[in-house]
């Protein structure tokens, strides 16, 4: 009976894990045809902003993510393949291709940096990208290139950052703010790193995770959780972003407690750049 169960098991495993192997191989082939085969405007990938908003529920940022519509494989999350181009090393050529679309539109929106709210945009970076010792400098070409200060873009990470031992946080941030880039902590609170980096480290900004978010008002745990990051960034002088509100009552709750940055679906899902450039448009402060 034993053996019988265990030969099952083994089967089922050895299974399921060739089908996410083959899935994976599949996923890279593709990502790497996808990548290289194509200029930016005919390109599978593209990028999206997710508004931010302020109390008063003016878009002040935006948060730019990725997106690949595959010929072979349709649409796909990046929550599924910026892992995998992680691991097969095309991280580096996809984050960049992020930056230089996300800096292409800003140099295209310059005139609204004025007469809206808005302030800067946020792009994600991964860990691999951030221990990838030619990162400042690709960043600083790309800048140049296109004439977009740095005070415009500001960067975002998780704590995975701090586990990693081939990279020294400190000197890499302290780095790349010399330079006028800003950074922001996403995802707050799911890591596992200590809070000493709060103190050490030039950021800007932290993210509250949508997992806490998600519990206002209700769940006593995530609002505690909430109310005392609110209360340690106003202290330490830290923007805060609550991501994903989706509820007014999330939203009422948050601005009551002193967190006066918002994103979720609330308010608005990510959108494409032109319905992102129109709606700041239709908010022009004269
Ligand atoms: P993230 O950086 O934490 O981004 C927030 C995610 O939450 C986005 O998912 C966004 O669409 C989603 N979201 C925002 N508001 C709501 C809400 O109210 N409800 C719900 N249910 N979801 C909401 P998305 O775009 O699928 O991205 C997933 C993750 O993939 C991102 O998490 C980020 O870690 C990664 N990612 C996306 N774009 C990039 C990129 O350009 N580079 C890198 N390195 N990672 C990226
Ligand atoms: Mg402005
Ligand atoms: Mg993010
Ligand atoms: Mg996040």
């Amino acid at each position: 009976q034993a053996k019988e169960m265990g030969k099952n098991t083994f089967r089922f495993y050895s299974e399921s894990i060739g089908e996410s192997m083959a899935e994976r191989f599949k996923m890279e082939v593709a990502l790497r045809n996808d990548l290289s085969a194509s200029t930016p405007s005919s390109s599978p990938f593209f990028v999206v902003y997710q508004p931010q908003y302020n109390a008063k529920k003016q878009v002040v940022g935006a948060e730019a993510l990725v997106r690949w519509s595959s010929a072979e494989l349709g649409f796909i999350s990046p929550a599924k393949f910026i892992p995998v181009a992680e691991e097969v090393g095309l991280i580096d050529e996809l984050g960049m291709f992020v930056v230089n679309r996300v800096l292409h539109d800003i140099s295209n929106m310059a005139s609204l940096f004025e007469k809206s709210t808005l302030d800067h945009v946020s792009i994600n970076l991964s860990i691999k990208q951030l221990t990838n010792p030619t990162l400042t400098s690709r960043l600083l070409n790309a800048f140049q290139h296109e004439g977009v200060s740095p005070d415009k873009v500001r960067f975002e990470f998780t704590e995975s950052v701090f586990l990693d031992n081939a990279l020294n946080p400190k000197a890499l941030f302290s780095e790349m703010s010399e330079i006028g880039f800003t950074f922001a902590l996403d995802d707050f609170g799911t890591g596992f790193s200590s809070l000493s980096y709060l103190k050490d480290l030039p950021i800007s900004e932290l993210k509250i995770d949508k997992t806490f978010v998600d519990g206002i008002p209700n769940e006593e745990s995530d609002t505690t959780i909430c109310s005392a990051t609110i209360s340690m960034a106003q202290k330490l002088g830290l923007q805060l972003v609550a991501e994903g509100v989706e509820t007014e009552g999330q939203f009422d709750w948050l601005v009551a407690h002193g967190c006066n940055l918002l994103q979720g679906y609330l308010m608005s899902q990510p959108i494409e750049y032109k319905e992102f450039v129109s709606l700041l448009e239709k908010s022009h402060v004269d």
